[in-house]
């Protein structure tokens, strides 16, 4: 089981699924349940960084698109308005508990830099310092492109970040509570796998390929993303990000979601 209780630096990435409804709309009931315990978990002394979906969706949303768009040139404008509504929404939100958030956009080609990772942990160092929760994106409006440039999903990206920061934990919060050996919404008496101790290609298998209509992940970039953090020495778990008040849950010691340790943890 994870324990959270010592561990300080904590990256919590949020889908899409988690922030809007399928309308590209704010879930406002959810993000105001969320970004409460978040604050309150910031206050209680763990240093949180967020990587955020939504960009895309949000745009979406308050372009009143019908969807997601299909061309490069749109789903950039689409992400430059979402990004922009998206931070103002956390900026909003979190200030009512009187914590400040910041904006970093990455693109593959800073997290491909030593030097620039470098540059990024110090940002994070000096805002962590400072009691700022950094929200971290893919810069998808000068990113989204045809030439494999970009990154594309925030689970690998979450895990990334986590690597950079040095963070003790990622927590990815999704629409389905952990990794089931089936898909639970066809086979309701699937039980849900726990611990991952090992990535292996029975894991992979069972991974599939399903994501959200507004998002870009699934179980499959979730398990990559696992790749990348238990080897960085993270320990990640997966869990429903449905219902915020879980994570104090989790934070208590409550086994939730399913767990893949670190290697050598
Ligand atoms: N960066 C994309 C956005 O903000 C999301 C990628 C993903 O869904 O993982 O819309």
């Amino acid at each position: 089981m994870i324990d959270l209780r010592n561990k300080k630096r904590i990256v919590i990435k949020l889908g899409t699924s988690t922030l809007a409804h399928k309308t590209g709309k704010l879930n406002i009931r959810r993000m105001t349940n969320l970004t409460r315990v978040l604050a309150d978990l910031q206050n209680a002394g763990h240093e949180l960084i967020l990587v955020s979906s939504g960009a895309v969706g949000l745009g979406v949303g308050k372009l009143n698109l019908k969807s997601k768009p299909k061309d490069t040139p749109s789903k950039q404008a689409a992400a430059a308005v979402g990004q922009c509504e998206l931070m103002h929404i956390y900026d909003e939100m979190f200030s009512k508990y009187s914590i400040t958030v910041a904006q970093i956009l990455l693109t593959k080609t800073i997290i491909s830099s030593p030097e620039r990772i470098d540059n990024v942990r110090n940002a994070i160092d000096a805002l962590a310092e400072m009691g700022v929760i950094p929200i971290v994106n893919e810069n998808d409006t000068v990113a989204i492109d045809e030439l494999e440039l970009e990154i594309g999903e925030n689970d690998s990206l979450s895990a990334i970040v986590a690597s950079i920061a040095g963070a003790e934990a990622l927590i990815i919060l999704s629409d389905i509570d952990g990794l089931y050996s089936q898909d639970p919404h066809e086979n309701p008496d699937v039980e849900k796998i726990s611990v991952v101790k090992e990535i292996d290609e029975h894991i992979e298998s069972i991974a599939g390929g399903a994501g959200s209509k507004l998002g870009s992940g699934g179980m499959a970039t979730k398990i990559n993303a696992a790749k990348i953090a238990t080897t960085a020495g993270v320990d990640m778990l997966i869990m429903n990000g449905r219902n915020p008040e879980d994570l104090y849950k989790l934070f208590d010691g409550e086994e939730i979601g399913t767990y893949f340790p670190a290697v050598n943890a």
